[in-house]
C-alpha cells in the first residue's frame, strides 16, 4: 500500500516532459524545459489531495545538463530525504542524460528513501503526451514503502540506477535495464515487483559535493572503431584529462592504435577503464594491459562512475 500521508518532494529540472511544441502532432520540433513542475503536476488530476511539495531546481534540456545542476540537485535531494515527514523524492528530467544523473545521485547519496527520476519522450503539448502518466507512476513509486535508492520510472517500468539506459531515440518506451531487466512494473498505481530491489552502494561519495564542479575529476569517453586515431587520446592527455573510458568494440576490445596511446596516457597518470559500445552486455575477462572492465555500465554511466572513483582515490 502506498504511503499517502507522507510528503513527496517533486523537483523539476526541465526536459521534454516540460517541453512545448507549436503543433500537437510535433514530437521532435519542440522546445524542452518550458513549463514548470507545478504545471506538470496540475496535468495529473489523480495526484490532487496527495501531499506534494514542489521545487523548481533548474529548467534545462538535459542534453545540456552540467555539474552545477548536478551538485545543486544532489544537495536538494539530500536535504529532502533527511526530513522525517518526507517519504520520497521525484525528479522530472530530460531523457537524454537521465541514466547519468541516476547513477550520479545513487553513487553520491546512496539514499535510503526512494528517489525517482521520470521523464517523457513527447512534449507536454503532444496529442498523447507520456509525461502525465509517467509522473503519476513516479509519485506512486516514491510513496511505496518498500522502495529505496535511485530508480527511474518510465512507460510503466521501474529501472535501477545502475542498469537504466536510454535505448531508443524516439519510442515512448525508450528505456531499458539491459540484461538485468526492470525491477518492477507500475500498474494502476501499484507496483508488481519482478526482482529483488537493487541495493546500490552502501555509502555515497558525498565528499564530491564539497568541491566546486570545476574541481571534479575530468573524465572523457574515447570510442574505438575502424581507423581509430591515437591523436584523440594524446590531445585529451595534453589538455589534462584524468580518466578515460574506452567505448570499445564488442567485449571491450580496443584498436591497437589507441592501445599504444592509452598505455602512454596511463604512464602519465591517466586512469583507463573499458566499456563497450554494443549497448548491451558486460565487458568480461581481463585485458592484457590490465585496464579494468566497467562491468555492465554503458560508456556514459562508466564515465560518471570513473569520475567518482577518482574522487575516492
Ligand atoms: N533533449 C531532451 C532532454 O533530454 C529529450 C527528452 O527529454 O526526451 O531534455
Amino acid at each position: 500500500m502506498q504511503n499517502r500521508h507522507k510528503t513527496i518532494v517533486v523537483i523539476g529540472t526541465g526536459g521534454t516532459i516540460a517541453g512545448t511544441a507549436a503543433s500537437a502532432a510535433d514530437h521532435t520540433g519542440y522546445t524542452a524545459a518550458q513549463i514548470n513542475v507545478a504545471q506538470l503536476l496540475a496535468a495529473v488530476p489523480t495526484l490532487s489531495g496527495q501531499p506534494l511539495e514542489v521545487l523548481q531546481l533548474a529548467q534545462v534540456d538535459s542534453k545540456d545538463m552540467d555539474f552545477g545542476v548536478w551538485r545543486a540537485l544532489a544537495l536538494a535531494v539530500d536535504q529532502a530525504v533527511a526530513r522525517p515527514e518526507v517519504a520520497g523524492v521525484v525528479i522530472t528530467h530530460g531523457t537524454d542524460t537521465l541514466e547519468e544523473t541516476a547513477w550520479f545521485l545513487q553513487a553520491v547519496l546512496a539514499p535510503a528513501k526512494p528517489v525517482v527520476l521520470t521523464a517523457a519522450m513527447r512534449p507536454s503539448t503532444a496529442l498523447s503526451a507520456d509525461g502525465p502518466q509517467n509522473l503519476a507512476d513516479a509519485v506512486a513509486v516514491a510513496a511505496w514503502p518498500q522502495a529505496r535508492g535511485v530508480v527511474a520510472v518510465l512507460a510503466g517500468r521501474v529501472h535501477g540506477a545502475a542498469d537504466v539506459r536510454k535505448a531508443h531515440t524516439y519510442r515512448v518506451d525508450a528505456f531499458d535495464s539491459g540484461d538485468a531487466g526492470p525491477v518492477a512494473l507500475v500498474e494502476e498505481g501499484r507496483l508488481r515487483i519482478l526482482r529483488p530491489w537493487p541495493q546500490g552502494p552502501a555509502t555515497g561519495v558525498q565528499s564530491l559535493l564539497a568541491l566546486e564542479p570545476t574541481a571534479w575529476p575530468w573524465v572523457e569517453i574515447v570510442t574505438s572503431g575502424a581507423g581509430a586515431q591515437a591523436r584523440a587520446v594524446q590531445a585529451l592527455v595534453r589538455a589534462g584529462v584524468r580518466g578515460l573510458v574506452v567505448a570499445g568494440t564488442g567485449n571491450g576490445t580496443i584498436h591497437s592504435a589507441l592501445e599504444s596511446a592509452l598505455t602512454e596516457a596511463q604512464g602519465q597518470g591517466v586512469t583507463v577503464w573499458r566499456a563497450s559500445r554494443c549497448g548491451m552486455g558486460p565487458v568480461l575477462g581481463d585485458h592484457p594491459r590490465g585496464w579494468p572492465s566497467a562491468g555492465s555500465f554503458t560508456p556514459a554511466k562508466a564515465r560518471v562512475a570513473l569520475m567518482l572513483e577518482l574522487m575516492r582515490a
